[in-house]
């Protein structure tokens, strides 16, 4: 498990940088070892500037039913002027479904505030926006009262209403009380900077025998509240890793594309995109790694259906077993906006399987370099096959 090990070490290095916050020192620091690492193997590096909007938590507070609670803000979610204070709304999911099955029971949907225990805040979030709901609280799903931090959509545009995300512990006992009925008010004041700023992908390039090329990337970025380590210094220590395996292996031409920017709605990959509009059908293949490696994890591959044959394949004859398949990739993470372009793209990611991603127990001690041994191997003989 020499590999395993290897990627290991590199993440370790990685979330050594602390947290990868686009804007911050830790971002940057991750841009520059990326470089060191991409020039140490022989790529040739290339730093390609993107624009997006940053987005910088300055002070979140809630208090329900007089009790201060602990929280985060939710990126992108509107910043308050004066406290908002309104009774709670319980709206599981938060599906069109169940806002309708509120609506239908004559819910005043447009004087609350909507509580959500939906893990993807940018799916929850524009639902209860959409439902005229004045503020949004997300709670987490974790046995303790860890609290994860998420953005408000993950399609590059503001949100109209505050949120904040808290605590499961915090959370289940309010969903509790409003189950029997009782009317409980929250009260949210947040203050968040939102500016227009320039953001760097890192591009390490090996050059091949014609224009075509295939693409291995995942986003260095991570949100504020910790190293996260399998989301994503498991990516980005893994394209690192297979740069190093990949460099004589093939004629092909290769990118390794550490791209920033995703956790606020794929910025990044946004910028390559726009940058190569004129070129992306010499694109073979988009393989993007992230969100993988812990010990919970499980193995997913989501694939345009170009490639599902060729993934199940290439899975099978390398007795490497997947738990869960995706065709088109779900819709979160770079590889999205490759696929809006028709680009052919493989998404290896857990399944969805480890509820820590986002919070600060994402760490290294979590990872498994079994796992992350797996996903190399599988990304390594989709490149070289796709070569
Ligand atoms: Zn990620």
């Amino acid at each position: 498990m020499r590999i395993g090990h290897e990627i290991f070490a590199i993440i370790k290095e990685l979330c050594a940088l602390g947290p990868r916050w686009m804007g911050r020192e830790g971002a940057m620091n991750a841009r520059n070892y990326i470089v060191e690492q991409f020039n140490i193997v022989g790529l040739k590096t290339e730093l390609q500037s993107f624009s997006y909007l940053s987005y910088e938590p300055r002070y979140a507070s809630i208090m329900i039913a007089d009790r201060e609670l602990q929280c985060e803000p939710i990126a992108y979610s509107t910043s308050t002027i004066q406290p908002l204070t309104a009774p709670l709304i319980y709206c599981g999911h938060c599906t069109e479904k169940e806002i309708a099955s509120l609506k239908a029971r004559g819910a005043k949907l447009n004087k609350s505030i909507l509580l959500s225990d939906n893990l993807r805040s940018f799916v929850a979030y524009p639902i209860a926006e959409a439902a005229g709901a004045l503020g949004f609280i997300s709670l987490t799903s974790l046995q303790d009262n860890t609290i994860r931090c998420g953005c408000a959509r993950n399609d590059r545009k503001l949100g109209n209403i505050p949120a904040v995300s808290i605590g499961g512990v915090d959370g289940r006992e309010i969903v509790q009380r409003l189950k029997s009925e009782e009317i409980i008010e929250a009260t949210i004041q947040l203050n968040g900077q939102i500016e227009e700023r320039e953001g760097e992908n890192v591009i390490g390039i090996k050059p091949g025998n014609s224009n075509s090329r295939i693409l291995i990337t995942a986003h260095y970025d991570s949100f504020w509240n910790g190293v996260h380590a399998m989301d994503n210094g498991a990516g980005t220590a893994t394209i690192i890793s297979l740069a190093r395996s990949m460099l004589h292996e093939s004629e092909t031409a290769f990118e390794f594309v550490a791209f920033g920017g995703e956790e606020l709605g794929f910025w990044g990959s946004t910028g390559y995109v726009e940058r190569h509009r004129k070129s992306l059908s010499d694109i073979i293949a988009v393989i993007n790694l992230d969100n993988f490696g812990s010990k919970l994890s499980q193995l997913e591959i989501g694939a345009t259906a170009d490639l599902l044959d060729f993934c199940r394949l290439t899975a099978e004859e390398n007795k490497i077993s997947i738990d869960c398949w995706n065709t088109p990739p779900r819709v979160a993470s770079d590889q999205h906006v490759f696929v809006e372009e028709g680009v052919p793209a493989i998404w290896i990611a857990n399944c969805g399987a480890d509820p820590r991603y986002h919070t600060p127990l994402d760490v290294p001690a979590e990872m498994s370099p079994e796992k992350l041994e797996a996903v190399a191997t599988l990304a390594f003989e989709f490149a070289k096959r796709l070569s």
